[in-house]
């Protein structure tokens, strides 16, 4: 590696670590995080990938716009009946959109405009019941309000990826959908795919927040204090790191979308996010989530770290996250996977 590189590298984590790692509690368990990511990334890849039978294109069941409103509302009136006022606003307000593949926006999302305060909704339509799902999950990021730390979107992301996996039981509970026809395994794999991005370069990673700024000698410091590691697949992640940058300067320019995180931090976070959704399914009662859905956009959360405002709540994080969070995830695919087997 050339010195040119490393600090291309250490500029890279300085920034990122800068927005992260502003309260303590990821880092201070920064560790523990990767070791989830690795666990996470085998149970997908031998749980998912290896069967690739199980994959499918959708089918289009040519779900209406009328049939999209009226289920999500039926669903979010299960969570809180008070969202189905906000959802006849958004739509006689105009601020509910359904676009269409064009090219350019060719995702759903939440736009806020810090000036305006303004807020809309797009939605970019599949026509299956997955339309319902996304529907909800960008629904709860409406009502939760626009995030402005790391944390905060760590929080949001929870809360729209938990009633995102409740709909889609909820769907799959009463209107008894074909497996085709809903994406149930969608938020696994994208934070797969997420999880794998962080996998490849976990190691220069913890180098820098365990070490400071790289250089010649981190890989001997790691190597001898952390946990041991080939020094080739040391330089190995440090290429991935600059390709990572590469691919990020190029997309600015690429895509009209202005997120204040890097990937890396957008990848972690979705990660935690998914992690956490699921661990709260498995141990935890919904009327807590819905509890802290309806109080954190305006609760005095910047007081508190990310795991204080979870055990605020009633939701707190402890060691049990792996046992938990893994047999949540089994259960949750069982669930789809026994509808398969009752129709074969
Ligand atoms: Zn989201």
């Amino acid at each position: 590696m050339e010195e040119i590189d490393y600090k291309l590298i250490n500029d890279y984590f300085n920034n990122i670590s800068l927005r992260m790692f502003k309260d303590k509690d990821i880092e201070d368990n920064f560790l523990s995080i990767i070791r989830l990511n690795d666990k996470y990334n085998k149970f997908i890849g031998d749980r998912l990938l290896k069967n690739k039978t199980y994959y499918k294109h959708l089918d289009e069941v040519k779900m209406s716009y009328i049939d999209v409103i009226n289920i999500t509302k039926e669903i979010i009136n299960t969570i809180n009946p008070k969202y189905t006022e906000i959802i006849d606003n958004l739509l006689s307000n105009g601020k509910l959109d359904f676009a269409y593949e064009d090219g350019i926006y060719h995702d759903s999302y939440v736009i806020y405009n810090r000036h305006t305060k303004n807020k809309l909704i797009n939605i970019n339509r599949t026509f299956t019941f997955n339309d319902v799902v996304i529907l909800i999950h960008e629904f709860m990021h409406y009502v939760t309000s626009i995030s402005t730390s790391f944390n905060d979107y760590i929080i949001t992301e929870f809360i729209s990826i938990y009633f995102e996996l409740y709909a889609n039981i909820y769907l799959l509970n009463n209107y008894n959908p074909s497996l085709s026809s809903i994406y149930y395994e969608e938020r696994l794999l994208s934070s797969y795919k997420r999880s794998d991005s962080i996998y490849g370069i976990e190691f220069p990673f913890i180098a820098y927040i365990n070490f400071g700024n790289l250089n010649e000698n981190s890989y001997n410091l790691v190597n001898q204090y952390i946990l041991p590691y080939t020094k080739k697949n040391y330089e190995f992640e440090c290429n991935k790191v600059i390709r990572l940058i590469e691919k990020e300067n190029n997309e600015k320019n690429k895509y009209i979308q202005s997120s204040q995180f890097s990937l890396i931090e957008r990848n972690i976070y979705y990660f935690l996010a998914t992690i956490m959704a699921f661990y709260v399914r498995g141990k935890y009662d919904m009327k807590d989530v819905i509890n802290l859905a309806e109080n954190v956009s305006n609760d005095e959360k910047y007081d508190l770290s990310l795991f204080e405002i979870f055990k605020k709540y009633n939701l707190k994080i402890e060691d049990d996250i792996f046992n938990i969070t893994f047999d949540e995830i089994e259960k949750y695919l069982s669930l789809f996977e026994n509808k398969k087997q009752r129709v074969n």
